[in-house]
């Protein structure tokens, strides 16, 4: 090999590294390293920050500079001491109180995520997820073994949560569902898109339909009772007739799934659905051949190692639609 020919590998270097860029993010979230800039009413020097976080003052030096590098906290040098203050980003992102806070996205993604993606090699030589290495739990039922535990059930829920409050509008803004007054947001979990929904859409009502515990979980942390025109309904969508709607939301619900899977589902809306009625299907879409995005790449690999699913094509989903009696598919790319 003429490895003089060669270019640079940076962009391997960086792929090769680029967990040390989650991890530094997951490490500096989970010691409050934002929190605490963010409740400070002025920047704070190293020592502050060390004995705020109660973290060594070497480690805390180390993680500040690399945060600093990595555009996630500024720096101003004051009578020679330097002082740390977020920026503006981490400030509305990465602080537990911030209405669009993705803290516990990041949380999901260092306990669970990073810990399933360990196993990605497995994942990908038996073609199934890795619950039961990484967790010790059986997968038989996806989500008896993503909800093993009460706990686990929350934080999936607050990771389901976070995103809607940040792009939900514009995703159900996406097309023009103001003739839908009935709304059933089928495994609508946390009700963060149902928020959305009636916001967006004065005259809707919409029903969360989700497994006994998430609903009872939902009602009691996540919806608040004064929200009249949001209610619930327990079930299991596989197993039990679905209510007659207008309109049914299935946001990040088939990527979990098999086609064969989906297409049993596809067919129970359509079976329920009022004549001229619709569903909106709210994905992470791969492009026609593949392509790319490759965020789109990367979850498809998540839901290997996580799901029985995968992320698909408009026309991969299309072809489902299809096959269970819908017709007249629209579909609308985002960011
Ligand atoms: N739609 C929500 C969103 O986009 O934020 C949540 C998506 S989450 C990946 C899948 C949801 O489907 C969870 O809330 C889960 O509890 C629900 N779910 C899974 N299996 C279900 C079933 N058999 N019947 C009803 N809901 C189910």
């Amino acid at each position: 090999i003429n490895t003089a020919a060669a270019a640079y590998p940076r962009k391997i270097l960086d792929y090769m590294e680029g967990f040390l860029i989650s991890k530094t993010l997951f490490t500096a979230c989970e010691l409050g390293v934002f929190d605490l800039l963010a409740s400070s009413q002025r920047p704070l020097s190293l020592e502050d920050v060390a004995q705020g976080i109660g973290a060594s003052l070497d480690g805390t030096e180390r993680l500040l500079a690399a945060c600093t590098g990595l555009d996630l906290l500024k720096t101003h040098t004051l009578d020679r001491q330097v002082l740390y203050s977020n920026t503006e980003q981490s400030r509305v992102y990465l602080t537990e109180s911030s209405p669009v806070s993705l803290t516990q996205s990041i949380r999901y993604s260092s306990n669970t995520i990073y810990l399933c993606w360990h196993y990605l090699s497995d994942a990908v030589r038996e073609g199934k997820n890795q619950y039961e290495k990484a967790f010790g739990v059986k997968s038989e039922d996806l989500f008896e073994a993503l909800y093993r535990s009460e706990e686990e059930m929350v934080k999936f829920m607050q990771l389901m949560n976070s995103i809607w409050n940040i792009c939900g509008r514009d995703v159900v803004t996406a097309f023009d569902l103001s003739t839908f007054t009935t709304i059933y947001d089928l495994g609508g979990c946390s009700g963060a898109l149902a928020k959305q929904c009636v916001l967006a859409y004065p005259k809707c009502n919409v029903t969360i339909f989700d497994l006994p515990k998430v609903v009872k979980t939902s009602r009691e942390h996540f919806v608040s009772g004064d929200n009249q025109r949001i209610s619930f309904h327990e079930g299991d969508f596989f197993k039990h007739a679905l209510p007659e709607a207008d309109l049914y939301i299935l946001a990040r619900i088939l990527h979990d799934w098999t086609d064969e899977r989906s297409i049993e589902l596809l067919t129970k809306v359509h079976r329920a659905c009022r004549p001229g009625g619709g569903v909106l299907v709210v994905e992470a879409l791969l492009c026609e051949d593949g392509s790319g995005p490759l965020t789109a790449q990367l979850y498809s690999l998540n839901m290997l190692v996580q799901t029985e699913g995968k992320e698909r094509t408009g026309a991969e989903y299309a072809a489902l639609l299809n096959a269970s009696g819908f017709h007249s598919i629209q579909v609308r790319a985002g960011n």
